[in-house]
């Protein structure tokens, strides 16, 4: 094996990348994806940190890694509290392809701290060769009244929603479901991440169903629309998926006060979650969040 076959070996097999990091490292190392960002979540386990910048480095692959940072989990719900805890710490990697696209990169940090952020938006496009339309459309919809002339808040959440499962092998939101070139790019690199790793690509696609408990825990609102047509919510699993309680968000016409508790189904494919909500079974009275670090 040489040493381009031992990262693609380490970082399927690692369990310290999410689905979307490991997806964007193999494409990335199928050739496909030019520049990337992936996020490192270290437990217990240290030594996949060593290993994995040492297979960067043998493999001549310019990198910056961000200073570690803390990370919480939700490790059990208590009556009307959800409990979070310290779990770990975790790292951001930014992987170039050359020297050239990583001074390119310090470019883009630096037309940030600018406040120049246009033009950092289509460098970074550049970077991640993300289509030029879509580039341009994730500009406009910095700006409010567009956004709001464009889309209806149900017409929003749905897009991005349909996006998540149309697209699920790209790295960014398209600026239309239906953009021939995010289109095409979602396909080459579906193949490019089969050809690279099957048994990555079967993890990933395969879709699982699980009956779960929801918690409705908030609303994601940008405050752009007055008139609102469909609620997204966040819910919180009551029990555990996978060992985990998830935050998974849903868009419903139905309003939910904060703390019901709903029946749904919910499918797990790719990195997203959908949620079919069920019944209404009961109520949390003052659900809350109970977090040693940080509020929310
Ligand atoms: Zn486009």
């Amino acid at each position: 094996m040489n040493e381009h076959q031992h990262l693609v070996r380490f970082v399927e097999r690692s369990d310290a990348f999410e689905p979307c990091a490991k997806r964007n490292i193999l494409l990335f190392l199928a050739g496909a994806k030019p520049n990337l960002y992936a996020q490192m979540k270290i437990k217990a386990n240290i030594h996949d940190k060593h290993e994995f910048e040492r297979l960067l480095r043998l493999n001549k692959f310019p990198f910056l890694v961000s200073k570690p940072k803390g990370f919480e989990e939700i490790t059990s719900i208590k009556g009307s509290k959800a409990v979070w805890k310290f779990n770990g710490t975790w790292y951001g990697y930014d992987i170039f392809r050359s020297l050239h696209d990583k001074s390119e990169f310090d470019r883009y940090l630096k037309l940030l701290k600018q406040k120049k952020h246009k033009q950092a938006d289509i460098l970074a496009g550049e970077l991640y060769g993300y289509p030029k339309c879509c580039v341009d459309e994730y500009i406009r919809s910095h700006d409010e009244n567009y956004l709001r002339k464009r889309y209806t808040y149900h017409e929003y959440f749905s897009k991005l929603h349909a996006s998540d499962l149309k697209f699920p092998f790209i790295a960014f939101t398209p600026g239309s479901l239906h953009c021939p070139y995010a289109i095409a790019m979602n396909r080459a690199y579906g193949l490019a991440l089969k050809r690279i790793s099957l048994r990555f690509y079967k993890e990933y696609t395969t879709a699982k169903t699980y009956t779960a408990q929801l918690i409705i825990d908030f609303e994601n609102d940008f405050g752009i629309w007055k008139q609102k047509d469909g609620h997204d919510y966040v819910a919180i699993t009551k029990n555990k998926i996978k060992g985990n309680h998830y935050l998974l968000s849903f868009l419903s016409k139905k309003p939910y006060a904060r703390g019901t508790i709903i029946n749904a189904q919910v499918t797990m494919q790719y990195h997203v979650a959908s949620v079919k909500p069920g019944k209404r079974i009961g109520h949390l009275n003052d659900f809350h969040h109970e977090r040693r670090f940080t509020l929310l």
